[in-house]
């Protein structure tokens, strides 16, 4: 699988779909353009119904963009169909055809292109490889788990060495025990072959821990673009910081733009965010993203909220605090708690935040 990796370009594309019942428009995907480099695996995140899918499939060529361009390397594809394109697609069903063995499964694609017999033997016994099935070439993909069944699967696609790997919620069907090891394979695999790859996922946790970059969707539209850390740390919106993790927003008033930051107002208290989405006048009303970790509790009176611990989970290298406040609960993550004060349920508290780790979000 020695192949020069590619780049996607998806350049301003939108996508109508004419409801065929009411004759009304639905608008999919919303002029949405993005780069995905040579060998990287971006997802596309976002709630059902935001056009992920669709996007996929406009890149796969099942879908004609109503409007806008789709680059893969070089070359304008926006009009080439499926079967013309230089990419192999990965469903969450698996598609394996039930009457063939592992090793036809895999090696079907390379009998279509007429390959002789010793090379496809070599190439499927390579690919098995590389997917952990060598020893199950002969067995039928009914007698296979669900995660080896898509194991199959992804070595059926990545055998013919397409230029482009495209995924749809292709673990959505394990269990999560399985889906966990799965996205820990998916992602040494793609990075062993090298190849540029798509993932489409609703699911925040297999997005933000196999990608090189996320993509989050909303509506049809791009609301973010970062890795992992980016779009955690910084996101630009109160909806893509709900989406991507746990998260608490105190409503609070500006006063005044503060270095990269802001001085604001909560319940007539005065206090200082370092850092915040700039354009922000005071007298605006905004969110201070308060997530688990940034949080710590004190004695009553001492921070900018009052509580009662109501819950606490122990997790381990963890525990989860919820207080409940005039703000509805807000939980708050404790670390290392052999050495640090977890609060017992019923203590009243107040809470604190780390500066640095809380962002200003404007109202949405
Ligand atoms: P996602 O994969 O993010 O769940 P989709 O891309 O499948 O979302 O769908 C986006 C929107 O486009 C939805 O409102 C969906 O109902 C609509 N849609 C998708 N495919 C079609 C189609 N073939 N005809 C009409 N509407 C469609
Ligand atoms: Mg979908």
């Amino acid at each position: 699988m020695e192949k020069k990796s590619v780049s996607i370009e998806v350049s301003h594309i939108t996508k109508r779909f004419k409801d065929p019942s009411g004759g009304k428009t639905v608008t999919a995907v919303k002029d949405v353009s993005f780069v995905i480099e040579p060998g990287e695996l971006v997802t596309l995140l976002g709630p059902s119904g935001c056009g992920k899918t669709t996007t996929l499939r406009m890149i796969a060529g099942f879908e004609l963009p109503t409007e806008g361009k789709i680059y893969i390397g070089d070359d304008d594809v926006t009009q080439l169909p499926a079967h013309a394109r230089d990419k192999a697609t990965v469903f969450q069903s698996y598609g394996l055809f039930p009457h063939m063995n592992v090793f036809d499964n895999v090696a079907y694609g390379l009998k279509i292109m007429k390959l002789p017999k010793t090379e496809i033997k070599t190439k499927v016994m390579d690919t098995l490889k590389l997917v952990g099935l060598e020893e199950l070439a002969g067995r039928s993909p009914g007698r296979l788990s669900g995660g080896q069944q898509q194991r199959v699967a992804l070595a059926r696609s990545l055998i013919v060495e397409p230029s482009v790997l495209l995924l749809d919620e292709p673990l959505s069907n394990l269990d999560a025990l399985l889906r966990e090891q799965m996205r820990v394979e998916i992602r040494r695999i793609q990075k062993k072959v090298g190849i540029t790859a798509v993932y489409v996922t609703h699911d925040r946790t297999e997005a933000m821990s196999l990608s090189d970059r996320v993509i989050v969707m909303k509506d049809g539209v791009i609301m973010q673009m970062g890795t992992a850390a980016e779009i955690y740390q910084n996101p630009n919106s109160k909806f893509v910081a709900g989406f991507v993790g746990k998260v608490a927003f105190i409503p609070v008033e500006i006063l005044g733009k503060e270095g990269e930051g802001y001085a604001c107002s909560l319940q007539s208290q005065r206090f200082m965010v370092p850092k915040g989405l700039a354009g922000l006048a005071p007298g605006a009303k905004a969110s201070v993203m308060a997530r688990p970790e940034s949080l710590r509790l004190d004695e009553p009176g001492k921070g900018f909220l009052e509580g009662k611990v109501s819950v606490n989970i122990y997790l381990g290298s963890s525990v989860e605090t919820f207080v409940s406040t005039e703000l509805g609960d807000i939980l708050v993550q404790i670390d290392d708690p052999a050495r640090k004060k977890v609060w017992p349920e019923g203590s009243n508290v107040s809470l604190t935040f780390e500066p640095e780790l809380v962002r200003i979000l404007p109202e949405e």
